[in-house]
């Protein structure tokens, strides 16, 4: 039967995306600028993630996949103004419990050789020994949920609607991160491996929006930078403005969406994606205060929507759920209603 351990270890791991999620976040928190994802049947069999970043240092080895086993939170005020996307050091120690984990790294520039460490369930270290590697940390992830039957079956059963996720979650960081290039692979049974995307290291959103949906998507699409400003002082009606007096704090809501009203029938991808300071997340209020103006302008067809919103840390809570996807925005209802009205003023104005 399972083990607590293993059980416990499906709250931050729950599908085959949170893997993913988890296993990009690291090499993003560890500094890379080159990310290479590779799927053998579809995460199925095995999920690689590779990257090029800062490498995991020897006395790091022995406790690297037990819980609670973190190296980036060093103090508790930490906590609130949170710049990593790991700090509890549960990932690794949960894909322990999941599947046959392992780990390639090397801490050396030019080094041709790194070490490899297995782990047993526990998240114990099992095993170490030298191989052929470069300067970075590649992890593999092989028969995820194999020793939970259920939850093995279940992922096979949702194959299809999981792989759609997880296409689509590494889409929205590849087109978040600038200046980082994310190659995403997949290879079916002993078949051809396929580039699904990759980007090239680019400046802009715009260019890594074009390496993952093709240049067409862009034609059709706005620039979005909005500046959503908070009263701090306590007037009569404090609330979300865009007029500028006193002192507040700013949201700005920057990034993508279909041109309105362009008459063509332009046709643009159904896609939507939101961040909250560059990390991807789940907004539905958000995402139904964008649609509801856009439509007013555009009939029925709903936009391609890439928004990033960029506001002071104090302003949110990443910690509601254990995957960090759903985000608290504080006044959220005064947000939206700011939101709104400037959506409707870039609309009116034509003025993009
Ligand atoms: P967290 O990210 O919350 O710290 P994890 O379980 O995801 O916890 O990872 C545990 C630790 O393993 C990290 O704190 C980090 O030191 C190390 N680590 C994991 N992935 C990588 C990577 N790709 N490169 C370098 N170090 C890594
Ligand atoms: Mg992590």
């Amino acid at each position: 039967g399972a083990s607590v351990h293993q059980i416990q270890s499906g709250q931050v791991i729950v599908d085959l995306c949170s893997v993913v999620k988890e296993l990009v976040e690291n090499s993003l928190d560890a500094g890379a600028t080159s990310i290479d994802v590779r799927f053998k049947n579809q995460g199925l069999d095995v999920i690689e993630v590779q990257d090029n970043g800062d490498g995991i240092s020897p006395h790091n080895y022995e406790t690297l996949a037990l819980k609670h086993h973190t190296s980036k939170l060093s103090t508790y005020s930490d906590l609130t103004t949170l710049q990593t996307f790991g700090f509890r050091g549960e990932a690794l120690s949960s894909l322990c419990a999941l599947s046959k984990f392992s780990v390639v790294t090397c801490m050396a520039p030019d080094a041709p050789k790194g070490t490899r460490l297995d782990f047993a369930t526990s998240g114990k270290l099992s095993g170490m020994s030298v191989v052929a590697a470069q300067k970075g940390t590649t992890v593999f992830v092989e028969n995820l949920f194999n020793n939970l039957p259920v939850r093995r079956r279940e992922l096979e059963r949702n194959i299809k609607r999981e792989w759609g996720k997880v296409v689509g979650v590494l889409g929205q960081y590849a087109c978040i991160q600038t200046g980082i290039k994310f190659s995403v692979s997949q290879q079916a049974g002993k078949g051809k491996k396929t580039t699904l995307f990759s980007t090239k290291g680019n400046r802009s959103t715009r260019e890594n929006i074009v390496n993952v949906f093709g240049a067409k998507t862009l034609t059709a699409l706005i620039a979005l930078d909005l500046n959503l400003e908070l009263e701090t002082t306590s007037g009569p009606s404090q609330r979300w403005s865009t007029q500028d007096d006193g002192d507040r704090k700013d949201i700005r809501i920057v990034g993508h969406i279909s041109r309105p009203a362009s008459g063509e029938g332009r046709q643009t991808p159904d896609r939507q994606m939101f961040f909250v300071n560059a990390r991807p997340c789940v907004l539905p209020q958000v995402s139904k205060a964008f649609n509801e103006v856009y439509k007013a302008y555009n009939g029925s067809q709903s936009p391609f929507i890439f928004c990033n919103i960029e506001l002071d840390t104090h302003l949110y809570d990443v910690n509601v759920s254990p995957d960090k996807r759903t985000i608290l925005l504080h006044d959220q209802n005064r947000m939206l209603e700011s939101l709104k009205e400037s959506l409707t003023a870039l609309f009116e104005s034509q003025d993009y």
